[in-house]
């Protein structure tokens, strides 16, 4: 079980802004393996946070990505696969699971790696695939179709298939034929997480997002059907309520990230530490997530930090965060 959660770190440069303001790194890259964070006064304290792999502010996204490549190879082998990013708003979660179009991030290069090992398999000659994603957002308990005009009011939910395998109900699954068009997919769905938080008062990053590439790989010999599943999950900001947001609309979004993230924290804890029960049921987030975190799924976590000394309070959450992923 342990072997199959993997716990990445990364942290990025420091922005311009934060440099105009003074702000210093504050996160050191150690070792391939250990980040040392540097609270700086009142703490003046030096903690260290070890993980399965560290990458640092000048590494790029082709080497994040050779990490994970051979995730998109189980995939197609028929497992189900997560890739997820933690961490504060800003801290670097979007770039470093979609990027942009001069420097692409995870996704779009998961997508190119999963057709090129779909044509090389398909070229042998012994299975055919088909390929289909659906792209959904968890905005507070509201789980929002991307591929469809949003509606409002039309929440779609969740439903269960038996075995503990959670669905979501009509939601649209398109099928994909080519990297291009999936990434098309990809970045229509995106544009609507953004109008739908515009049209809400609210920002993309008060809402989970998932990404899912179903591949269906069919075995001419024996008829024999394997699935296999890509969930890539850009997560809502972890940053605890900022003092000007003690009512109204962002204290609910911010109570109901908490308790997602929380609840996903309690899952991953629980599966490595390999309890018998695992407490899937207590969010929607993590039962939308259940067929791809435990049993024979693959999940790998980034925790994604800001250097600056004034997010240091918010990066040694974020670093605990994730580090209870990794007791045994
Ligand atoms: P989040 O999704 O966690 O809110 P973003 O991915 O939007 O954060 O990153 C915030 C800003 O920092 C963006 O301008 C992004 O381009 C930049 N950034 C993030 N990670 C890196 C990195 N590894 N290298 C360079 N710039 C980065
Ligand atoms: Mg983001």
């Amino acid at each position: 079980m342990k072997g199959n959660i993997r716990v990445f770190c990364r942290f990025r440069p420091l922005g311009k802004r934060e440099q105009e303001n003074g702000d210093i790194p504050v996160l050191h890259k150690a070792d391939a393996f250990s980040v040392d964070l540097q609270r700086p006064a009142p703490h003046n304290d030096s903690r260290r946070f070890e993980f399965d792999a560290v990458f640092s502010s000048d590494s790029s996204q082709e080497e994040v990505f050779g990490d994970c490549q051979d995730l998109v190879q189980s995939a197609v082998d028929g497992y189900n696969v997560t890739i997820f990013a933690y961490g504060q708003t800003g801290a670097g979660k979007t770039h470093t699971m979609y990027g942009t179009s001069e420097n692409p991030g995870l996704a779009p290069r998961a997508i190119e790696s999963l057709f090129r090992v779909i044509r090389r398999e398909e070229g042998q000659g012994r299975k055919s695939f088909s390929v289909k994603a659906y792209m959904i957002e968890l905005y507070k308990q509201d789980i929002i179709d991307l591929l469809v005009e949003a509606r409002p009011k039309d929440q779609k939910s969740l439903q269960d298939a038996g075995r503990g395998i959670m669905f979501v109900e009509g939601v649209s699954e398109r099928p994909i034929t080519s990297p291009e068009q999936l990434k098309a997919v990809l970045a229509e769905g995106e544009r609507r997480r953004h109008t739908a938080a515009t049209a809400m008062n609210s920002s993309s990053s008060r809402s989970h997002l998932l990404l899912s590439i179903i591949v269906e790989a069919a075995v001419k010999d024996t008829e024999q059907v394997i699935y296999g599943k890509i969930t890539l999950c850009d997560l809502a900001g972890s940053e605890r309520p900022k003092k000007s947001e003690v009512s109204g609309e962002a204290l609910k979004e911010a109570i109901e990230i908490n308790k997602s993230l929380t609840a996903l924290g309690d899952v991953i804890e629980a599966l490595s530490k390999g309890s018998k029960t695992i407490p899937y049921r207590n969010h929607k987030l993590t039962m939308l997530m259940q067929d791809s975190l435990g049993g024979s799924a693959k999940t790998l976590m980034f925790v994604n930090c800001s250097p600056a000394s004034s997010n240091s309070e918010e990066s040694m959450m974020s670093l605990k965060w994730a580090t209870r992923a990794k007791q045994v």
